[in-house]
Order: C-alpha cells, then structure tokens, then sequence
C-alpha cells in the first residue's frame, strides 16, 4: 500500500540546508538504471552545469515539478529524492496501487533548477537573477530552458517548490509555517479562474489528507498577484500550478518535518489526480486554511535587563557560504517590545551585556545569562 510502506523511503543520508549538484550526482547515477525512469538533460545553466529531469508513469494526465529555482532552498529537493526511492522501491515490489497510478499520470521530476545558485548557496542564478522574477522575459538560460520544456510537454499539473523564511507563522497562532500553500493569482484582480478553482481544490485536499501529520502548522500565502513570477504566469496560461513552501520547526535545523510534509503532500497530491477526487473538495476548503503572517523570530530574549532598561531582544540566524565554506550567524533583528512576536527559540528574564554595540540588522556580540543559564555570542556566533 503507498499509504503503509512511505516510511522506508527517507534517504538518511542525503540532507540540507546546504545541497548542490555534486550531492545529487550520486543519485543521477543510479536513477539513470532504475526501470521505469528516464533521465535527460534539458538545458545548462549559465555556469554550464546541466540541468536533468526524471521522468516516471506512462498516464495521459501529465504533472510537472521542480525545486531549487531559488538556490538556497533545498528541502523539496531531498522530498523529491525521497519520492524518486519510494516509488522505485514499490516498482521493485511489484505494487498494484503504484502500477495504477503508473498507468494514469506521468510525472516529470525537475530537482534543482538552479544548481549555480544552489552551488553559491544564494536564491539567484550565477548572473544574479531572481528566476521566480524571470518568467515573462527568460533572460537567465535556466528559465528559457524550463519554458522550452514546459512548451513541449504541456502539463496539466504543476508544482512550484520552495523554502520559506522562519518568521512565517500560522495567523495569529504563531506557531511554525511548517508547510504553506498558495494557488497563485492569474491576474491582478486575483480572478478565481477554472485553473485556480481546481488548484485550490487540490490542495485543500492535500491539506485534508495530511494535517494531522503535524496539527496547526499548515499555512497559506496572500495570493497577492505577482506579474514576472512562474506560478502567476502558469496560472494565467491556464496550467493548475500548486506553490509549495517549506519552512521551519522547533528543534528541527535540517527541516526533516517540512521534507517529509512536502513528501506526504506530492504523493497525496499524485493520487488526487490521478482518481480526480479534487473535486470532492470546495474553494472554501482552500480558504479555511489559515493565512500565514510574519510573527516568528529565532530567539527572542524576553524582559530582559539590558543596560538597566527591561526590553526584549530578537536574534535571526542568517546563513551563507562564503568562498566555499559555510558561515552561520545571529543578527540583531530588534530590540524593544517584541510582545507580538514570538521566538522559535525563547529565554525569558535575565540580563544582557552587549560586548560590541548593538546595531540593527549586523553580527551580535553579547552575553546573556540568568541564573541557570549562559549564552555567549561572538560576531553573531554561539561560542
Ligand atoms: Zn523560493
């Protein structure tokens, strides 16, 4: 059952946030012998490193997906990895459900679109262009390449899959964005097109088939109309296209939950085409589910003593790589009353001593301490 056997499916050995190419090599390899799959090159990137895709399933409805457009967001990658095992290890067993699904739609993998990017550990390309921005002008050779391919196979399905920032919680909530949704706007009316109605019943029932893996941190964007962005773009050519973003979870650096969401929600996703039970579920489905907002920091140091005045104190991690080598360090995000956020991580009380002055938006030096507990930060560094 596809339902029973997913949990063998995690490649433990494979994992984020900082992915490139050369750890995706391996797997191309042994994609390239797996029956039923077919590996190509379709493009290069502006540094020339190929862009591949994966296919699988034989089916007349025809679905498409890509990660990694933004370089640094790397977890739908590793969630496709994990689907690319999963199903090659139900080939082998012979499953009459995935057969099924074999026979009714065909898929096209695309992980990594960015690989220059993701190399660089940065959201734009080698020639620093934002290809979520470049959909309608294809001036970066990855987009021309993805809308050639796109042209050619004409899906009836796509998904869109990225990473979020950490400051996205689920409405007032304020708990982790750990998977959000969008069905993008085809136009700046935010028109409920036929395209949009059916993307938005998919993934309702995406939604309704895997929130309880993780209760209350399922949000959803604003569907603002973003006119040079790729699922806009699709949307107003009239291809169904899902936007999935992972995010954040106490405790969880690697993003594991977000990666298994994303996992749970693509095969539910697959499986709701193929059968059409999108249309057991409304539009009103879809806008039950709540929209995110921006209350989340990474620490947040609450009433604390700093320079004899009791204010809170929020940190945000920012990570990067830096000629070759990964850096990861706390900013001062503000200070002051921060009682509408909420820290992914909170100290409450005690006493903060800035060893460097603060500036906003700049590496943190401090200590802070109460009594149970030391934190020392050297140029945004725990040491
Ligand atoms: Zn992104």
């Amino acid at each position: 059952m596809l339902a029973e056997s997913r949990k063998q499916s995690w490649q433990e050995d494979i994992s984020g946030p900082w992915l490139v190419k050369a750890d995706l090599e391996p797997y191309l390899k042994k994609w390239s012998h797996y029956e039923y799959f077919t590996l190509e090159k379709f493009g290069e990137s502006e540094e020339k490193v190929p862009l591949h895709l994966l296919k699988w399933g034989k089916g007349k409805i025809k679905i498409v997906l890509w990660s990694q457009m933004h370089g640094n967001e790397a977890t739908a990658t590793l969630a496709i990895i994990d689907i690319i095992e999963f199903f090659h290890h139900l080939e082998i067993e012979n499953d009459q459900e995935l057969k099924e699904l074999r026979n009714n739609i065909s898929i096209v993998f695309i992980p990594m679109l960015n690989p220059d990017g993701a190399q660089l550990f940065t959201r734009r390309n080698a020639h620093l262009v934002d290809m979520n921005r470049d959909a309608i002008k294809q001036q970066s050779s990855e987009m021309r390449a993805f809308f050639a391919l796109l042209k050619s196979l004409k899906p009836d399905w796509a998904f869109n899959l990225h990473d979020q920032r950490t400051i996205f919680s689920v409405g007032a909530q304020r708990n982790c964005a750990t998977l959000s949704y969008l069905a993008p706007s085809p136009d700046l009316a935010r028109s409920k097109s036929k395209s949009r109605i059916k993307t938005m019943q998919l993934i309702a029932g995406m939604h309704h088939k895997t929130k309880s893996l993780l209760a209350d941190h399922f949000g959803k964007y604003s569907d603002e109309f973003y006119p040079r962005a790729v699922g806009d773009n699709l949307m107003a050519a009239d291809i169904p296209c899902v936007l999935l973003e992972a995010g954040a979870f106490p405790g969880d650096p690697k993003r594991s939950k977000a990666r298994q969401l994303i996992f749970h929600n693509l095969i539910e996703a697959f499986n709701i085409i193929s059968d059409s039970s999108f249309v057991d579920y409304s539009v009103e489905d879809y806008e039950a589910i709540p929209e995110n907002e921006q209350l989340l920091r990474d620490v947040v140091f609450r009433d604390i003593n700093y320079q004899g005045q009791i204010c809170d104190i929020a940190l945000q991690e920012q990570q990067t790589v830096i000629a070759g080598q990964w850096h990861s360090h706390y900013i001062l995000d503000d200070l002051g009353d921060l009682s509408h956020l909420k820290g992914i991580q909170e100290y409450s009380g005690g006493q903060v001593e800035a060893l460097q002055a603060f500036s906003l938006q700049k590496k943190v030096s401090m200590i802070y301490q109460d009594q149970s507990l030391k934190i020392i930060l050297e140029d945004g560094r725990i040491s």
